[in-house]
This record gives structure tokens, sequence and C-alpha cells, in this order.
């Protein structure tokens, strides 16, 4: 069925839109999980802990936790699996992929790829199934006895009912829920490179990530400067479009409900005094295509920097310390990723530190890849996936005492 990358990597852009470019950085990603998994399978050592007593021995077992029930969402149909899968995997589970209802094929070529590769039938699993079927899906899977572990990446609302769920027979649980990340840019940053930092980080997937800046804060001293290169930056580099044509940057959003949550918070924001500084509106390509949009202007009362917008949508709050930069950022019950721009290192150390979050990029506005842990505090989640930590994930930690020796 698929005989390369591109193949998956363009099931991907024909399911949710993203462009190409980005679809293959996906299937790259998503492959690394399975590589790095595999190899961290070789390492998951158990432990031989000095005992007390003279008579005792006591090991330390690593098992696996049993059958995991997996939940993804459409904004990386294939990396959100098998970030999942390959730690499941490693450590021995079987496993139940639902996916979002807008990008099963994904999670099909998986199947179909795992059978190529030789992983017996019973061992990956997929359960595609309709809106309509998704809340009853969800339950049996959080609820059935004989599924020992949920993970579950999507929104904070959907992740607080499964672990409702879940409650009633103490499963083991990861959730990677919705982030609200600030990109702070203090007075004595590389403002160009803040600039690129803000593009990537705003607009990667139309800003439909959950590691996506939704917010921006941007100190007073540099704050005209940013925004006027930043607009400049949008208006020369993102291209909206097919996600086949090779220009664009930019595809459409998930769906009508997605373009309209964007539209609520710029309606909102203008009628409270924000300014358009560039975009605004849906794109003249109609359906759910829409402008990269920056605002300035804007405040903490405005519904855009109080929740996760989730589209190409880039406000501008300006600010006048670095105490008031770190208030507004950790004003929020959610704490995913954080980005900041200074050159200050006692600064960089004291902000670091400050940020309620579970990432923090300095200097960067693109942060994940395999081998570091990623995950949220707050409702942004429970437990990390990827690097050397996500495989315990998927681990029960057995005490053995050899007794009477
Ligand atoms: P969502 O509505 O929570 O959907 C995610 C998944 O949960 C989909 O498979 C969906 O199925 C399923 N689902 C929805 N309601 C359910 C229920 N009652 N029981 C069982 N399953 C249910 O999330 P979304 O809005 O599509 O995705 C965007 C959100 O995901 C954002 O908040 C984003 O921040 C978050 N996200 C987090 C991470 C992370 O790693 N922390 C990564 C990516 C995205 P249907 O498609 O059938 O509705």
């Amino acid at each position: 069925m698929m005989e390369n990358k591109e193949e998956l990597a363009r099931i991907i852009t024909a399911e949710n839109g993203k462009p190409l470019k980005e679809a293959q950085g996906e299937i790259v990603y998503s492959a690394s999980f399975l590589e790095w998994f595999a190899e961290e399978a070789r390492r998951i050592y158990g432990d031989v802990i000095p005992a007390s007593a003279k008579d005792r021995r006591v090991l330390v077992l690593k098992q696996p936790v049993g059958v995991a029930a997996v939940i993804t969402p459409w904004n990386f149909p294939s990396a959100m699996i098998t970030r999942k899968v390959g730690a499941a995997l490693a450590a021995g589970c079987t496993v139940v992929v639902k996916p979002a209802e807008d990008t099963p094929l994904s999670a099909l070529a998986l199947g179909e790829l795992a059978n190529q590769a030789g992983i017996p039938a019973g061992v990956y699993n997929v359960v595609p199934c309709s809106r309509q079927q998704t809340a009853a899906v969800g339950e049996v899977l959080c609820t059935d006895p004989l599924v020992s572990k949920i993970s579950f990446t999507g929104s904070t609302a959907t992740g607080k009912i499964l672990l409702k769920h879940a409650a009633g027979t103490v499963k083991r649980v990861s959730m990677e829920l919705g982030g609200h990340a600030p990109f702070i840019v203090f007075d004595n940053a590389n403002v160009d490179r803040a600039v690129a930092g803000a593009l990537a980080s705003k607009y990667r997937n139309s800003g439909q990530t959950c590691v996506c800046t939704n917010r921006f804060l941007v100190q007073k001293g540099i704050h005209d400067e940013f925004v006027e290169k930043f607009a400049k930056a949008i208006e020369k580099e993102l291209h909206v479009g097919n996600g086949f044509d090779a220009k664009t940057t930019q595809g459409p959003l998930i769906n009508e409900k997605a373009v309209e949550k964007v539209e609520k918070h710029i309606k909102d924001a203008v009628s409270q005094g924000a300014s358009i500084v560039t975009g605004g509106k849906r794109h003249s390509l109609g359906k759910n295509f829409f402008e990269p949009t920056l605002l300035s202007n804007v405040t903490t009362k405005m519904l855009c920097t109080q929740e996760e917008t989730f589209g190409p949508l880039a406000p501008v709050i300006k600010f006048e310390t670095e105490a008031e930069a770190v208030a507004i950022a950790n004003a929020a019950n959610v704490g995913l990723a954080g980005y900041f721009y200074s050159q200050d290192p006692a600064q960089i150390w004291r902000v670091a530190e400050q940020l309620e979050v579970g990432m923090v990029g300095v200097n960067e506005g693109i942060i994940s890849s395999v081998e570091c842990p990623f995950g949220g505090v707050k409702e942004s989640g429970l437990g990390r996936e990827g690097s050397k930590y996500g495989i315990d994930e998927y681990l029960e930690i057995k005490y053995v005492c050899l007794g009477g020796l």
C-alpha cells in the first residue's frame, strides 16, 4: 500500500490540509518515535536495592501496564499516534487507537505499515468512529477493565471527561492537553531572531498546534520595532493556499468551527480596542482559509488572551517590567509551552525557572523533538511523552522481596 514516506505525507495533507512540506516533516517526526523507543526497549532496566535485613534481597522489576487505549487529535495525525504507540509497544503493551474523526487515514496507514513490519495481529488495533459515536467509544475504552492505561492527546475539556471515566477502574493515565503559550520579547532581545521564532511558533500548521504561541508579550522599548517587523514577515513569508501547492505555508483550518473561533476572538478584541495590523478576516480562497492575523493594543481582558485560539491569530500585549510579563504569562490555568527572547543570562535563568509551563523555549520558537520530554503542568496534562521518560508511562514498577536467605 504505502511504498515510501512521501505517500504517508500526502495522506496527512489530504486529510487535514497542512502544507505538504510540513506533512513531510511530520512523517520524519513520527518515525523518530518508533526508532527512539525501539532503542529504549533495550534499556528498561530493573534495579537491585541494598536491603536493611541481612537475609533479604530486594529487586525492582519493570513490567508492561497491559492494554493501552490511545485517543489522538487531528492536528498531527501520525506523530501523535507514534509518540504513544512507540513507547507502548517498546514497553510490551498492546494498543487500541481511536484517531480523530477528521483524520482516520493516517492511523489506518500505520496499521498497514505495522502489518508490513511484522507486528503480530492484535497488537496495534485501530477503532475509527464517527463523531456521533466518539463519546460512547471513549467511555468504553476508559471504563473497560481489560484496558489498563489511557493515553490521550486533545483538549483539556475532553481530557477531564476521560479522567472521570478512568477513575472508576483507577487506570494509569497520560494526558497531553491544551496550551496557551506565552511568547515574551524583552527589550534586550535580538529582534530579528525573535521575529523568526514568532513566525515559526505562531503559524506552524496555521496556528493549530498545542505548543503554538497564543499570546505575545512585548516589552515597551522593543514593541514597535517587533510589531512592524513581525507584520512585514507575515506578509512576505506566509502564503495561504492548497497544501499540495509548493509555495503554500498556510493550509486551511480543520473545519468551520475553527474558523468561527478565530473570527470570534478577533471581533471581541477589536470591540475592546485592539488594532488589526495585518490580516483579520477569512481569506479570499473561501471555506476554511483564514488570513494570518496580527493584532496590537491587546489587553488581558480580551478573549484571545484568556483561552486557546488554535488558529492563525497573533495578539500582542505591551508590558513594562519583567515581573509584569511573568505574572501575565502565569495567569492561566494551563501550562504547556512558553517562549521568551532575551540576551541577559541572569534574566534567562530567572524567567525559565519562573514560567509555569512544562517546556520552555529560550531564544527558540520550535522546541519539540524526540529526545526531549514533552508535556505540561496545571491543566495542560499529566505525564511526559518522548525522551527517556516517555516509556515509564507504560511500565509498572514491581518490587520483589526475596526473604529467608
Ligand atoms: P478534542 O476535541 O479533545 O479531540 C481529541 C480526540 O478526542 C479526538 O480523537 C476526538 O474524537 C476525541 N474525543 C472528543 N470527545 C471525546 C469524548 N467525549 N470521549 C472520547 N474521545 C473524545 O481536541 P481537538 O479540539 O480536536 O484538538 C485540539 C486540542 O488538542 C487543543 O486543545 C490542543 O492544544 C490539544 N493538543 C494537545 C497536544 C499535547 O501534546 N498537549 C497535542 C496536540 C493537540 P473526534 O475527532 O471524533 O471528536
